[in-house]
């Protein structure tokens, strides 16, 4: 018999929260979900309550959040339908829920990820903006409120794999020489550099390996969301960049590496589909049934490397420096990228001025350290407004 795992879904309507669903969908025995929550997609989250009969389904937009309780009502489904960022938390950090999984895209995940290790949850962590706007603070919540913090980016999960059971943050103690972070290139690792600057949304989103949301999507064309994820692997394992190194591996199927001191590399392999790691860690320490078919060897054939090209991605140089610089940075980094990937979605700006965009705010931010959530808050808010006067005065 098993015990029943209760969960907050936040973000359940994008591409985590749905692989999220199936997985639970495939173990009724394990899994029961009291809270789902979405920015505005009524249509999906109803369909998602009629299925899940969450104890409260949470919109963001107050318009969004009515016109679902109308819905609710009409099918005399048992839901309590709430609104706001307040709810969010509060949701993430119900007394019932054991475990949360974080699949909000943005700074906007910050605060109910961290209501959810303020209150001691199993962490199921897709957002990983959270750690890399707030890392430091972020793991100091973890730590002193006893919560686990489990990664669902395919590239950590990965990576928590092939580290030893044991693992306690000390690389060293534990005889690891280096963590190799693996990405496909996305979409433009081949293209002309001249061909990049008339690149279109719907191209930067087409992704050759990974069906995922937009905005992660934009993040794997520039790289960027590799950059992100060497800062992510930062906080997680403790790791100092140099002990972090992105190896282009274009068929995604290795999700990430770890190289030992006597020469042993050890690597999680599979078939590039997100219920993987989400099954891994939903179930964890258990292994249980993800709905991933099996890796077939002889298609995948060949694995291929190459080492990462700077000057055709320049986020994952920015990334790196914003890492090295520490404080305030990635956070500065973080909210210039999310101002600059929105700004190219809603084609106010070339694929190419993503990373100038960044550069100017990293320039324009005064560097300080940061002590708290407010302050994170705070940066991000300014990063953004610095952001914008750039677009406004680049028309
Ligand atoms: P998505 O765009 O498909 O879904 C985002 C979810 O967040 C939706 O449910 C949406 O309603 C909700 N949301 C958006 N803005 C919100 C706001 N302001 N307030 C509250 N809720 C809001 O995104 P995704 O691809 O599922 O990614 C989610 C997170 O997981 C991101 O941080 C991403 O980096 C990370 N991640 C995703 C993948 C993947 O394969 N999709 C892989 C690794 C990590
Ligand atoms: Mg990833």
């Amino acid at each position: 018999m098993n015990t029943i795992r209760h969960i907050t879904i936040l973000g359940s309507t994008g591409s985590i929260g749905e692989s999220t669903l199936d997985v639970v969908r495939r173990h009724p025995d394990r899994f029961k979900v009291i809270a789902l929550t979405a920015n505005n997609n009524v249509e999906k989250m109803l369909a998602q309550c009629s299925q899940f009969k969450p104890q409260f389904a949470v919109m963001l937009a107050p318009q969004a959040a009515q016109k679902l309780e109308e819905v609710v009502k009409q099918q005399q489904l048992n839901i309590q339908v709430l609104s706001g960022v307040e709810s969010l938390e509060k949701v993430a950090s119900l007394p019932e829920v054991d475990a949360v999984m974080a699949a909000i895209v943005g700074a906007a995940g910050i605060r109910p990820t961290f209501a959810a290790a303020q209150t001691g949850k199993l962490v199921l962590l897709a957002n990983k903006e959270t750690l890399v706007m707030a890392g430091r603070i972020f793991m100091d919540v973890v730590k002193k409120n006893h919560a686990t913090l489990l990664p669902i980016d395919s590239e950590h999960n990965a990576i928590h794999q092939s580290l030893p059971y044991d693992f306690n943050g000390n690389l060293t103690e534990k005889g690891i020489r280096r963590i190799l972070l693996t990405a496909s290139g996305g979409p433009f690792r081949q293209a002309s550099l001249e061909s990049l600057e008339q690149v279109t949304p719907e191209q930067a989103c087409a992704h050759p390996n990974w069906d995922m949301g937009r905005k992660i999507s934009v993040d794997s064309a520039t790289m960027m969301n590799k950059g992100l994820e060497v800062i992510e692997a930062h906080w997680l394992f403790n790791a100092s960049p140099e002990n972090i190194q992105v190896v282009i591996h274009p068929q995604s199927v290795i999700h990430s590496m770890v190289e030992y001191v006597d020469g042993s590399v050890l690597a999680q392999l599979g078939n590039p589909d997100m219920r993987t790691p989400i099954a891994h860690a939903m179930g964890y320490p258990e292994r249980i049934e993800s709905g991933v078919a099996s890796l077939n060897m002889f298609d995948v054939a060949h694995l291929d490397f190459e080492s990462p090209d700077f000057e055709r991605f320049p986020c994952l140089r920015l990334a790196y420096q914003a890492l090295e610089m520490g404080d305030n940075m990635p956070a500065v980094l973080n909210a210039a990228n999310e101002v600059a990937v929105a700004s190219f979605l809603d084609k106010k700006m070339a694929f190419t001025a993503i990373p100038a965009m960044i550069e100017h705010v990293m320039k324009n931010v005064q560097q300080q350290t940061m002590n708290s959530l407010n302050d994170i808050l705070n940066v991000d808010h300014n990063a953004r407004e610095i952001a914008k006067d750039w677009l406004a005065a680049s028309q």
